[in-house]
């Protein structure tokens, strides 16, 4: 092949910013697929491009050594001599591979009329490949060979990197072993130009090998040790530039954006505080409490992600924050994400308040016209205190006179976009609570959401009794059905929960509706009453199905996961969940945050077939052994990767080059750590010892928009 990269000379190559092409051997129309099939286009990003794996070529075998069961082997010898096969299918190329202990056969399919004159008999190489046998012969399918003599000369490396690759990389000629070559050229010409990244005081303190050390041996390794080095290095490196970037944004909105002063606590919060709060806060709350105080105090603009467990109390919280904005003569609004949710909120708002002076009003799509004229002169004129709603309170006719501070229940589901139409009228924005029951572990949260301020309530208020868990088979379902009877008697509800995933829609109907049947036939009327609600009802039969339900009318509710949301029924305290090996980690605790919420002890049976897969084992006993949110979605991240956990998706977590936010947990709070300690010294980077930083961390937000997610 014709090289076009000839101008590739060793002068030209030495900035790594320069193309593809520039390389020996990478002419522009494999550059170009190289560009297309694996998004490297300059010499900088090949230079990143990471093997995935390495081989051992640290063995080599004898022929006569040679077992069946070896997968990849290793073998000098040479060639005595070459046989082309004609068969119907095409031709093959055939060679006698041979070292003093035996002898074996290389095979070739395509490109043999070149090899066949190429290759030298009777002269030592080195060849390397995946081993067949067959009819007692042990045979090699296109293998790696390289003359022993130059095998000798090459850059020695024992760990051999294996780089990801496409086929129409391999049938353009782009094999791992040319694939190889290029970065071993890459790199022999290259390697006094690399520059380091971090400081050197960054590379003492956290016992890190240089760059260059880090990028020569992460492509080829001169051990396995150091390798590591390398591997430690480099991901330690790139963690440590997206904190850098998450955590300088937090200092630039806490330092830059101002937000309003709520220099006071006054007369509302202390009069709830003292009168009406309904009990004691727990330490989790307080801590959370004084956390938002000194936001909000502070003349910087608050956004704060409020993390808590079903149950944990967050509403309080939230209405004691929202009492401090109204002391400070501004108005107050919840959003939520369903009318259900939203006129919860309201409810219980309202009746925690009923005795004050302060009004509160809800806004959804189905309010009256009249009311919600209402509302927009009460909000305008100001004098609305709290606003509770759902995306009706977006809508561009909601204008408030003062909005001080936005609470969001489940921020997921809303835009930045939409938000920001709610104060419009501001002056500046209000204050954030975003508030989530899903938890987020800990380190997943810090990569995520490292910009925003997080509060975690982990602790549940007093006296609730831990929801009893317990995994059995559907051989036991007449166990678990007398069960419900016993508890029935004494006058308690049950959920019955079928899955409903969109693949198996109507499979999943058919068990739905199987299901109500024996269910009816076990529990028949007068005696008892069933409620069913499923997607494929109308929304006022399903409204009535669960009123029933909370009325206490019906005393078994069979459902799919409509019930995954908002419903609120402190009577409740079975939930039976059907199939419960194909339900989430994450879905099965919600499920169960649905009972637990009265005063008596509440259960969890979770229904399942014998045939588990392992992961299913895994989530069922999860569930049984711990009801810590925290701990649940740990497992969870483990078992199903940062791809499907919530939020990720535009974080740039998916995007990590070597890092891994699951495995590397250490190397993330080592590297977070050093972010904040660098930029607390030094916040603009500025200073001589941070110069490599800041070229590093300029150059990367040049190229990637990619950290900012959530404001
Ligand atoms: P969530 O965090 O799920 O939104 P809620 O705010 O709805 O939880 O609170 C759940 C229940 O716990 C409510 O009935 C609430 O009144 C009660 N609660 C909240 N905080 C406490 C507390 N400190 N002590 C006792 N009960 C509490
Ligand atoms: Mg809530």
């Amino acid at each position: 092949e014709i090289s076009l990269g000839l101008v590739g000379s060793e002068m030209c190559i030495r900035d790594r910013n320069n193309p593809v092409y520039y390389l020996k051997g990478v002419s522009n129309l494999r550059a170009s697929i190289i560009s297309a099939e694996l998004g490297l286009s300059r010499l900088n990003d090949l230079l990143h491009f990471f093997p995935y794996r390495y081989i051992d070529r640290t063995k080599f075998y004898k022929i006569n050594e040679i077992i069946n069961n070896n997968s990849e082997i290793q073998v000098v010898g040479s060639i005595s001599a070459l046989k082309t096969i004609q068969q119907k299918n095409g031709a093959r190329l055939t060679g006698k591979f041979q070292d003093e202990t035996g002898a074996m056969e290389l095979v070739w399919f395509k490109g043999y009329k070149w090899l066949k004159d190429s290759i030298k008999i009777n002269t030592p190489y080195v060849i390397y490949g995946k081993l067949n046998y067959f009819k007692g012969v042990f045979s090699i399918v296109h293998p790696e060979m390289d003359l022993l003599e130059d095998y000798n000369r090459k850059l020695q490396t024992k760990l051999q990197p294996v780089y990801s690759s496409t086929d129409k990389l391999v049938n353009s000629g782009v094999s791992n072993k040319i694939f190889r070559g290029y970065l071993q050229d890459l790199l022999q010409q290259i390697f006094e130009q690399i520059q380091e990244s971090l400081s050197a005081e960054l590379i003492v303190s956290q016992e890190l090998i240089g760059k260059k050390e880090a990028l020569l041996n992460i492509h080829f390794p001169t051990s396995p040790e150091m390798l590591e080095k390398a591997q430690y290095r480099l991901k330690f490196e790139e963690l440590f530039f997206i904190q850098l970037q998450l955590v300088r944004k937090k200092l630039i909105r806490k330092n830059k954006i101002k937000g309003y002063v709520f220099a006071k606590v006054g007369d509302s919060f202390n009069e709830f505080y003292s009168k009406y709060l309904p009990f004691n806060l727990t330490n989790a709350q307080k801590k959370v409490l004084k956390e938002i105080r000194n936001d909000v105090a502070s003349n910087a603009h608050m956004n704060r992600l409020l993390q808590g467990d079903v149950g944990s109390g967050k509403t309080i919280v939230a209405l004691l924050a929202m009492l401090l904005a109204i002391d400070n003569g501004f108005q107050a609004a919840i959003i939520a994400p369903t009318e259900i949710l939203a006129s919860q909120h309201f409810n219980a708002i309202q009746e925690l308040l009923h005795k004050m002076n302060i009004s509160v009003a809800l806004l959804t799509g189905s309010s009256k016209v009249k009311k919600r004229r209402e509302i927009h002169e009460g909000l305008e004129n100001g004098q609305l205190n709290i606003l509770i709603g759902t995306h009706a309170l977006l809508e561009d006719k909601v204008k408030f006179h003062n909005l001080g501070i936005a609470v969001i229940d489940e921020q997921h589901r809303f835009g930045v976009a939409q938000r920001s139409k709610m104060w419009q009228k501001n002056e500046l924005p209000p204050h954030i609570l975003v508030m989530t029951a899903t938890p987020i572990p800990r380190t997943l949260a810090m990569s995520v959401y490292g910009d925003l301020d997080i509060s975690v309530i982990d602790e549940l208020p007093p006296g609730r009794k831990e929801v009893k868990t317990v995994h059995r088979y559907d051989s036991n379902r007449l166990a678990v059905f007398k069960f419900m009877k016993q508890e029935i008697e004494k006058g308690r509800q049950v959920y019955v929960v079928y899955p409903l995933i969109e693949e198996s829609k109507a499979m999943d109907y058919k068990d739905l509706m199987d299901g109500h049947e024996s269910i009816s036939r076990e529990f028949p009327m007068p005696k008892y009453q069933i409620s069913i609600v499923h997607g494929k009802m109308k929304a006022a039969d399903k409204e009535y199905e669960m009123q029933r339900f909370v009325k206490g009318e019906t005393q078994i509710m069979v459902a799919t996961t409509v019930i995954e949301v908002g419903v609120n029924v402190p009577n409740a305290s079975i939930m039976v969940i059907e199939s419960a090996e194909r339900f989430g980690l994450s879905q099965l605790h919600q499920l169960r945050g649905r009972v637990g919420r009265g005063a008596d002890q509440s259960y969890c049976v979770l229904l399942s077939s014998f045939k588990l897969s392992a992961e299913a084992k895994t989530r069922l006993k999860t569930m049984v052994e711990t009801s810590d949110g925290f701990k649940i979605a740990e497992v969870d991240l483990k078992l199903r990767g940062p791809g499907n956990m919530m939020g990720t998706q535009q974080s740039g977590v998916l995007n990590l080059k070597i890092a891994d936010v699951v495995k590397d947990t250490s190397i993330l709070y080592k590297a977070r750590n050093a972010a904040i300690e660098i930029l607390q010294d030094d916040p603009n980077l500025l200073k001589p010892a941070n110069i490599f930083i800041h070229k590093t961390y300029a150059e990367i937000s040049k190229t990637t928009g990619a950290w900012s997610n959530i404001s």
